[in-house]
């Protein structure tokens, strides 16, 4: 058989770049080591007859409209604007910080418009670096000490296992502060789960006669066995390269599942524990998949440092060690067709923090030009 893509990984990456080929008329093998395809935002439906995500909550989410348009050719939606609320100082609050926490947190009661001058007093009284030069910095400087050591400090110091000021400023421009009551997690236009959940939703994508799909196999022997004139890579970055600029650090999580013989837990899909539990978060499933029962299932998140490789480490160390190796990619992906072309593609292949509308927009933008 002879194919002109092989693919390791038939999550997102690999299932975008997958469908992308094969519209455009190629021969396409995917190979995936993991027994089922869908990657991490794999989900099924457990006893209590509700959607949940093998490895951890997954909330689909894009102001991108191609990224949008793409997914729905192969699932609908249940629409939902994703809601979390943070249990800090004894209290269940809205999170991110908006106009409705800084009342509820400090006692006051603010009006809209007076949100920013009360957080720039905040920030004005805080110590941080300026020019930005970590998390912690990115963080006070726009809320100040007081709410970054309520909300974000050991949030962080639990999720990554790290002094919040090795951290990248980066990673705080995931979480937006709002001076109105707007208290959605996410800002974008488009949000919502996959009606039938994400598993299905990836098989339809690998559901097209120029896709074979083989589970359980190797990447490095499948290119190997079919010598195809481009293949792409969605594994850990580091690995590709047999660790040869050192060992790239991704952080794991522990995942318990808890079916309850009750109708419904908490008060929103998430609640995060910053201070006082060793989870950073519970979710609550049915309340993300609108799925009703008379049970309920929810997952508690325990960050740990090895296992299944879920987050990539935005340090100093990890992203001087990416450089090195974002090098060598570059290399590999300018090689002709048919001259040992390797593309990168994804969250461990790029050793980056995308989101899932951010995997499938990078994902087309490498793969679109080779079809054109
Ligand atoms: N974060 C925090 N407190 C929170 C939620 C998030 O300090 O209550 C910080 C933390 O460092 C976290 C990062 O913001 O890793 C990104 O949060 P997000 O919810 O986007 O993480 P993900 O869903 O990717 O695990």
């Amino acid at each position: 058989m002879k194919f002109d893509v092989v693919i390791g990984g038939a999550g997102l990456a690999g299932s975008t770049a997958a469908r992308v080929f094969a519209d455009a008329g190629k021969k396409v093998l995917v190979v995936e080591k993991h027994r089922h395809v869908a990657g991490h935002c794999h989900d099924f439906r457990d006893d209590a007859g509700i959607t949940v995500h093998t490895y951890g909550p997954h909330i689909f989410h894009t102001n991108d409209k191609g990224v949008w348009e793409f997914v729905r050719r192969f699932t609908d939606f249940h629409y939902l604007q994703h809601r979390v609320l943070s249990y800090a100082g004894g209290k269940l609050v809205p999170f991110p910080v908006n106009r409705d926490t800084i009342n509820e947190v400090f006692g006051v009661n603010i009006a809209t418009g007076d949100v920013s001058a009360f957080l720039q007093a905040e920030v004005e009284r805080s110590k941080f670096n300026m020019p930005l030069r970590n998390f912690r910095d990115a963080v006070v400087s726009q809320v100040g000490e007081r709410l970054y050591e309520l909300f974000f400090k050991n949030y962080t110091l639990k999720q990554w296992g790290r002094d919040p000021e090795t951290l990248s400023p980066e990673i705080a421009k995931r979480i937006p502060v709002r001076s109105n009551r707007d208290d959605r997690y996410f800002s974008d236009r488009y949000q919502g789960v996959p009606g039938r959940g994400y598993t299905r939703m990836v098989e339809n994508m690998l559901d097209h006669p120029g896709i074979a799909v083989m589970l359980g196999a190797d990447y490095f022997d499948a290119i190997k066995s079919f010598a195809a004139p481009l293949s792409i890579f969605t594994g850990e970055l580091d690995v590709y390269f047999g660790r040869k600029h050192g060992e790239l650090a991704y952080r794991s999580l522990d995942i318990e599942f808890e079916t309850l013989d009750r109708e419904r837990f908490q008060e929103a899909p998430v609640v995060n524990y910053p201070n006082d539990y060793d989870w950073t978060r519970i979710t609550e499933f049915k309340l993300l998949s609108g799925e009703t029962s008379k049970k309920t299932t929810v997952c508690y998140e325990y960050p740990k440092e090895k296992g299944e490789p879920y987050y990539v480490v935005m340090d100093d160390e990890n992203m001087a060690k990416r450089e090195k190796y974002i090098a060598e990619t570059r290399i590999l992906e300018e090689r002709p067709l048919g001259a040992g072309k390797v593309l990168f593609v994804g969250r461990l292949a790029e050793y980056t923090y995308y989101n899932m509308d951010q995997v499938i927009g990078a994902t087309m933008k490498k793969v679109l030009p080779l079809v054109q």
